[in-house]
């Protein structure tokens, strides 16, 4: 909802940004550094995407993951579409419950389609190349119940990634078990069998469903490969030759750093019940374009609580093939089982990005690890879609040290070649989506 309190916080933190800007401005001309390179504030629209530049939105909504991706192409790629479950957050947190934006008269999957038609490559029809779902979690793909309205296909319901689906056509499908659904157990039995409780196996189910049509109408459904370089590329692959996206990893299948191969980390077998735990099997990726490189890893736990086995940290042997990257999109919504000293120290990222939608993210502890420069040296950046003020309160000045924004749409823009980047917080208050902040240039490493 778009409160006097939403709208105070995001004035508030434009005058920040001014008060920010003209600190640096005075710091980088005593450095020598021309003002044109780094004004940290601008305002306006976003300058429409254009061939060679690479766009990363990740998509504030309130109510899950959904990040938007143009290529130096125009090959345009979705990773998730969530709308997580609003009876659960209820639950976990009955208090205060998180809002939604820009508002919750419309749904998650509404709005993210919304922004993607709004920054889409210009002068062609809007269209996803590739929509990928890091795992079957409802803050991730969307969160079904018996009220939600049918596709005009008859075949499924729509929210989240089915929801976007109706009004952007997607090219292929990726998820981390299609297109048999097997693995790790069969998904399609769990779900018939009724083994995956309320709106959890509803939404299973009714994904499940818009895979199957899919495939019976000759739309491509494919399981993300571990360890493939290119399964996901561009159309206009020749005349970008230095951007490549790697699979890194899917259901607990890591590549070891070679070719193209891989080992299975999470042991087969390790899971039988149908109510097991999606996190660790999450898709992980990274996108390479020139010196830029830029790390998506779902909800991969790295933190195992006392009573979980070992291979619950995936984050650690994620992070040793992964190496240093630009950016880093923090796992779980930097919930306190992730973003382990094991990740920081091998990404060692200058800027990360968080997606959260609750107010224990992130964990406090996750906050001192950014922090740290034991962990590894430099300045670091940290940009939210949205933080909840009593988080802000409870974790106190660390936070304000390493976190520049708390709220909006945050846009990673690569110049092309990759050499540098920026980081635009667009409001996410109303559906213009207007620079609020913008930060860099930073280099890639
Ligand atoms: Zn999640």
């Amino acid at each position: 909802m778009t409160t006097p309190s939403t709208i105070f916080r995001s004035l508030l933190d434009g005058l920040k940004g001014v008060a920010r800007a003209s600190a640096a401005l005075v710091a980088l001309a005593a450095a020598g550094v021309s003002p044109a390179m780094a004004a940290p504030s601008d305002s306006g629209s976003l300058a429409p995407w254009s061939e060679g530049i690479f766009d990363i939105h990740h998509v504030s909504t309130g109510r899950g993951n959904a990040t938007f991706f143009v290529f130096p192409d125009g090959t345009t790629m979705l990773i998730d579409a969530g709308e997580g479950d609003p009876e659960f957050a209820k639950r976990v947190q009955p208090l205060k419950p998180f809002p939604p934006v820009p508002d919750g008269a419309s749904s998650a999957g509404y709005w993210i389609a919304d922004y993607v038609r709004q920054f889409a490559p210009p002068g062609r029809p809007a269209k996803l190349d590739y929509a990928l779902i890091t795992h079957f979690h409802t803050d991730h793909y969307g969160t079904i119940t018996p009220d939600k309205p049918m596709s005009r296909t008859g075949a499924y319901r729509l929210a989240g990634i089915t929801e976007v689906a109706e009004t952007i056509p997607v090219g292929t499908l990726i998820d981390r078990a299609g297109p048999d659904y097997q693995y790790p157990v069969d998904l399609r039995n769990c779900t018939r069998s009724g083994a995956i409780s309320g709106s959890s196996g509803l939404s299973l189910a009714n994904y499940l469903s818009f895979a199957d049509y899919r495939l019976k109408h000759g739309q491509a459904v494919v399981g993300l490969k571990p360890g493939a370089l290119d399964q996901i590329k561009l159309e206009k692959a020749a005349a970008f030759p230095s951007f490549h996206i790697r699979n890194i990893a899917s259901s607990g299948i890591i590549w070891t750093g070679a070719r193209d191969e891989t080992h299975h980390y999470i042991p087969e077998g390790a899971v039988t019940a149908c109510d097991f735990d999606e996190n660790p099997f999450s898709n992980v990726l990274t996108f390479a374009y020139g010196r830029f490189k830029y790390y998506s890893g779902g909800d991969l736990p790295g933190v195992p609580h006392y009573n979980q086995p070992w291979w619950r940290d995936v984050e650690t042997p994620v992070s040793a093939v992964v190496g240093p990257v630009d950016v880093m999109m923090l796992d779980h919504h930097g919930n306190r089982d992730t973003v382990n000293e094991n990740i920081l120290r091998n990404l060692a990222p200058r800027v990360m990005v968080q997606q959260n939608w609750l107010s224990p993210q992130p964990g406090e502890d996750v906050v001192v690890r950014m922090a740290s420069k034991g962990l590894y040296p430099g300045p670091r950046d940290v940009f939210s879609t949205g933080m909840a003020p009593e988080t802000r309160t409870a974790i106190g000045p660390i936070m304000d040290s390493i976190y520049k924004s708390y709220n909006g749409h945050v846009v990673i823009r690569v110049a092309p070649g990759g050499d540098q980047y920026d980081v635009y917080i667009l409001n996410d208050a109303d559906k213009r989506r207007e620079v609020v902040k913008h930060f860099g240039p930073y280099q890639s490493k």
